[in-house]
């Protein structure tokens, strides 16, 4: 444990690269604006969270991953990390580690992307580790909550619908492919994970 910049380092600056990326590829500025209950829109100019915005001039890029106001008294600007840490005004280290416990990234172990796993066996793979988080959740659940509970999967599975756009879109077979199916296995964690708690 060291101070870097008043702040305290646990490990060592490469660890914490590693972190900050698996932040970023996981979680989006939108994930954020959700937890903390700020309006926005998906498309389009929204009022700015930072600053008293009477014409809306905030705008999210990058399916969610990218923040920016055109205000010039504002033009606060930032990913996910920026953000969060615009928010709690906490230095770099404390926004990652305020993204990993919020939004549970070791909820479940996704497969590891390697060069002799396909795209389509890596989405399988993807599918069956959220289906069974699924079910270790649903099977603790009374009657009355796995209804409730089904509903949210279904919603949450039916993202499925955007990420094939996706691919149709885009083609398939390059290592961007990995990271959409990992964002979209990561979103459906998120939609479950809440559950997890009433299990407990
Ligand atoms: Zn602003």
């Amino acid at each position: 444990m060291r101070m870097v910049n008043g702040c305290l380092i646990y490990e060592g600056t490469e660890k914490l690269k590693q972190r900050i990326e698996r932040a970023k590829a996981n979680v989006g500025v939108d994930h954020v604006f959700d937890h903390f209950g700020f309006s926005y829109r998906r498309e389009g100019n929204f009022s700015c969270p930072f600053h008293t915005d009477d014409s809306p001039s905030a705008r999210l890029y990058d399916n969610g991953q990218h923040f920016k106001c055109f205000a010039g008294t504002c033009a606060f600007s930032g990913d996910v990390i920026g953000v969060v840490q615009r928010v709690l005004g906490c230095p770099v280290v404390s926004a990652v580690e305020f993204i990993e416990a919020t939004f549970r990234l070791y909820g479940i172990e996704l497969p590891e992307v390697s060069d002799e796993i396909s795209l389509t066996k890596y989405r399988a793979e993807c599918e069956r580790a959220v289906m069974d988080y699924y079910s270790s959740i649903h099977g603790k659940l009374d009657e009355a909550q796995k209804f409730q509970f089904e509903q949210v999967f279904v919603s949450a599975y039916d993202e499925r619908v955007t990420l094939n756009a996706w691919f149709c879109k885009n083609g398939a077979g390059n290592e961007s492919d990995f990271a959409e199916v990992q964002k979209w296995a990561r979103r459906m964690v998120k939609g479950l994970s809440a559950w997890e708690a009433i299990t407990k």
